[in-house]
């Protein structure tokens, strides 16, 4: 597999044109702001009067309408939901994007599952950070970078490719590596990922380790501390350098807890729903269940966000990081701000 650099983009691809960036929100920031940094000229597009509007503008970039912002420019990237992404292409990009512009998108869902059905003069480009908008911004401050993946779906210009690299490495994923996948590919293994095991997975198993050590009687605020305060060392290490570094880090008690625990509850029967899920993914089965959902005005995303809410680690955690000022003082997330 080819991983790309700096030194494999050319910029100029992308010099004395116009990026639209539709959305400001957790991509939409640290895209329009990376954009900006790296001397591209920038405009984002948002729905008039909006919360994002105020922001875009409070940190000094140029504002207009999605379509009035689609319309000027040569490469448009669509940063808004994935739910809301069809309606917005045919309402106010379809008629409004140039023709032989570029459009872009930060996930394959979309065109994958047929929700957008690109006009056929478009060239149609990925450009995945893999990490959330907001590291995504602040690892570019830092003069770093995440890394990205690219994508073509559509090719008129027989120049996709190198356009879509150019915009990976304006945003910084080039300084740590740039990989090339397609469409189908980027969407299955992002889903299953988030759903499986970094978002579903993890938040799952917090709740039922602290669960299970406050039913048992033990202090909420100790079990907060061992069951999600804790994972973030541990995921640190894992990440700077593998399970190995992680095992090395921690007590030969603790590494042997983990051969001897982790297959009672990551069983065979946890592995075959993992397949299953990845099943749903690649038949549609999921994408269907999330197009529904958004149609019916997300209600299990707000009842879940309530109970969420309520449960005893948020409002144990919530006083807990209080007391822990340093925390805040690397926020990635200012909800005023980004
Ligand atoms: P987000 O939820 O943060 O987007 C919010 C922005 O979209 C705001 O500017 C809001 O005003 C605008 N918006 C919301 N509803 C809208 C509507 N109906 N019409 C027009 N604008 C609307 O989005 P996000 O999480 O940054 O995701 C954007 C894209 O990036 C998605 O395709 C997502 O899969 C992808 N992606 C996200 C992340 C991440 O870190 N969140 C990571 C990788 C890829
Ligand atoms: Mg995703
Ligand atoms: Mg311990």
């Amino acid at each position: 597999m080819r991983v790309f650099y700096d030194k494999d983009a050319d910029l100029s691809l992308l010099r004395g044109k116009k990026v639209a960036v539709i959305g400001y929100g957790s991509q939409g920031h640290a895209h329009a702001l990376n954009l900006k940094d790296s001397q591209i000229d920038v405009v984002v597009g948002l729905r008039e009067g909006g919360d994002s509007w105020r922001k875009a503008q409070a940190a000094g970039l140029s504002v207009a309408s999605m379509s009035e912002a689609a319309g000027m420019a040569d490469f448009v990237i669509v940063l808004i939901p994935d739910e809301t992404i069809g309606k917005v292409y045919r309402e106010s990009i379809a008629p409004a994007i140039r023709e032989g512009a570029t459009l872009a998108f930060a996930h394959g869902f979309n065109i994958h599952y047929g929700q957008v059905s690109p006009r056929a003069d478009l060239d149609v480009v990925m450009i995945a950070p893999k990490a959330p908008g907001h590291t995504v911004r602040s690892t570019y401050v830092d003069g770093g970078g995440v890394p990205g993946l690219i994508a073509v779906a559509q090719d008129r210009s027989g120049q996709a490719r190198d356009v879509a690299l150019a915009y990976a490495s304006a945003i910084g994923c080039g300084r740590s590596g740039v990989i090339e996948t397609n469409f189908r590919e980027e969407t299955e293994t992002d889903l299953f990922g988030e759903q499986a095991v970094l978002c579903g997975g993890a938040v799952e198993l917090i709740k039922a380790g602290f669960d299970t050590l406050v039913e048992a009687g033990y202090a909420p605020e100790m079990a907060y501390f061992e069951c999600l305060h804790e994972l973030k060392l541990i995921v640190d290490l894992i990440y700077e350098g593998g399970i190995g570094t992680m095992n090395y880090g921690i007590s030969n008690n603790a590494e042997f807890g983990e051969y001897l625990t982790g297959p009672r509850i990551v069983t065979a029967e946890t592995r075959a729903a993992m397949k299953a899920v990845l099943a749903d993914i690649q038949t549609g089965e999921y994408a269907k269940a999330f197009i529904l959902e958004s149609q019916a005005g997300a209600p299990t995303l707000q009842s879940r966000r309530r109970l969420t809410a309520a449960h005893p680690i948020e409002t144990v955690g919530a006083k807990l990081r209080d007391m822990m000022p340093w925390i805040q003082r690397t926020a990635l997330v200012d909800k005023t701000r980004n």
